[in-house]
């Protein structure tokens, strides 16, 4: 049974005061949910003041990028060693930002993957088609995630898929106020994990956690997340408010029950 998990992308957002607020009020909000996962990945620099405000509650703490060498000259990089040694569990690779405004492929993401895995950290593979990929006749879509999934995800084994979170983002639904309705977020969800069992097996793909992100806010998190094969929500926007984030947070505890 996939538990439910929300994590909060802050992006290039906050500062040293304002990540300790939200990540102090929301672990306060949060300290009785027990049916749900939850972590936050604010900026790398906030990382070990977040970790510390956070640490013995129910919010784990992720980064949004790292590098896939251990270390050396790589001026401005963090290793998932570094990310593992200040208390990071999570890391998102392959942001549709990364991929779309820094240039990073799904070879570059898998080269990361790797990486994170072998240091212990969860990753949160990103994917996600433009909306020309998306309205072109005959759709994109589908061609486009499964590129997406046979790169990034290439060279893993079934157990270590299955410590692997994706989550599907449509590149057109990010900082859009676009959602996918649930229905179109389901049927590449569903995509996914048949893609999943054909390249792994069944029960790798029972297990993995697909999250949906895309304007995810507290109105619209319900019905995403009683949808059967979306897992979990990734936020941006409505992460950075500790009454949005619990919103959504609220949102899939009543779809838990
Ligand atoms: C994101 O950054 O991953 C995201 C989904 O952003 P937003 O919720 O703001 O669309």
């Amino acid at each position: 049974m996939r538990r439910l998990f929300i994590a909060g992308n802050w992006k290039m957002n906050t500062d040293s005061a304002s990540a300790v607020a939200l990540a102090t009020g929301l672990a306060a909000e949060s300290k009785d949910v027990e049916a749900l996962d939850i972590a936050v990945c604010p900026p790398s620099v906030y990382l070990p003041a977040v970790v510390a405000a956070t640490k013995g509650t129910k919010v784990g703490v992720g980064a949004q990028n790292m590098y896939h060498k251990s270390g050396g000259a790589y001026t401005g990089e963090l290793s998932a060693a570094m990310l593992q040694d200040v208390g990071c569990q999570y890391v998102i690779l392959g942001h549709s930002e990364r991929r779309h405004i820094l240039g990073e492929s799904s070879e570059d993401v898998n080269k990361k993957l790797e990486a994170a895995l072998a240091q212990g950290l969860t990753p949160i593979v990103c994917v996600g088609e433009l909306q020309e990929e998306r309205v072109a006749e005959p759709s994109e879509t589908t061609d486009v995630i499964r590129r997406q999934c046979e790169g990034s995800l290439s060279g893993l084994t079934c157990e270590q898929m299955k410590k692997v979170v994706i989550a599907y983002e449509p590149v057109w639904a990010i900082g859009t106020g676009l959602t996918a309705s649930p229905e179109q977020a389901e049927e590449v969800h569903l995509g996914i994990r048949q893609w999943l069992t054909a390249r792994f097996d069944a029960e790798t793909a029972e297990a993995v956690v697909i999250q949906y992100g895309g304007s995810v806010k507290p109105s619209n998190a319900e019905e995403l997340l009683a949808k059967p094969n979306i897992d979990g929500a990734l936020v941006g926007g409505a992460a950075l408010k500790v009454e949005n984030f619990m919103g959504i947070i609220k949102a899939g505890l009543k779809v838990s029950q």
